[in-house]
């Protein structure tokens, strides 16, 4: 038999994806020798409940887009297909049954590390993955108590609120997302109509 697949699963609520995102998913991949990452958006983050964004179909068409351009990467639409809120317990659960021969390492910023334990059914994550805290520096960082994995990220001051806000300005975003993902936001009029940071 061979060994495990070692699979990164990257949730986000990807409102856009932008290139911090994927740094920090190569960067993973990288140094923890994983055969693949899985983008995952969420259909709807626990805690931004009542907090408007993009639909979850356009925001997984710029996860394709963006994964598209690495052979590394792959998309899971397992959240929205599941949809209603997205709570990672089901994410890995969905995942392990649709990939048995799969190791699960799911990659989260660091600060989320402190705070697992607010997570639903949360003594159940460590046993269906390994957790990875993405650290950036300039960033402080909580103790956790949580078994996990530091990976630093490259440090790539993006963030998808303020990818949003450019985009309302008409403040190019260019080089901030990936060439495709920017054409898609333009295309389909995402972000220009003001959404709520
Ligand atoms: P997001 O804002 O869309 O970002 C996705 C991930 O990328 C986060 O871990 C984020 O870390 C990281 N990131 C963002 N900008 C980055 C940059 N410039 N460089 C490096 N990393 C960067 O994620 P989200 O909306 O918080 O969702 C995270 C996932 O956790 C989702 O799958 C969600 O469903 C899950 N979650 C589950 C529960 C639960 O089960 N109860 C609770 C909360 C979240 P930062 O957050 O540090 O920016």
């Amino acid at each position: 038999m061979g060994s495990l697949a070692r699979v990164g699963v990257l949730g986000g609520t990807f409102d856009p994806i932008h290139l911090g995102h994927l740094a920090a998913a190569s960067e993973v991949c990288a140094r923890l020798g994983l055969d693949q990452v899985l983008l995952t958006p969420a259909h709807s983050q626990p805690f931004k409940q009542g907090i408007d964004t993009a639909s979850p179909e356009h925001r997984l068409a710029m996860c394709e887009l963006a994964a598209a351009e690495d052979e590394r990467f792959g998309v899971s639409p397992v959240d929205i297909e599941r949809g209603g809120v997205t709570f990672t317990v089901d994410t890995l659960t969905d995942l392990r049954a649709q990939r048995p021969d799969a190791e699960l390492f799911f990659i989260t910023g660091a600060d989320a590390l402190a705070r697992l334990d607010e997570w639903k059914d949360a003594h159940r994550l460590a046993e269906l993955a390994t957790f990875v805290g993405v650290t950036r520096p300039g960033h402080s960082l909580e103790e956790s108590e949580w078994p996990h994995i530091l990976v630093e990220a490259p440090a790539l001051a993006i963030s998808s609120t303020d990818v949003r806000r450019r985009t309302r300005v008409g403040l190019p975003i260019r080089y901030l997302v990936p060439r495709s993902v920017a054409d898609y936001i333009a295309a389909n009029g995402l972000y220009y109509g003001g959404l709520d940071d």
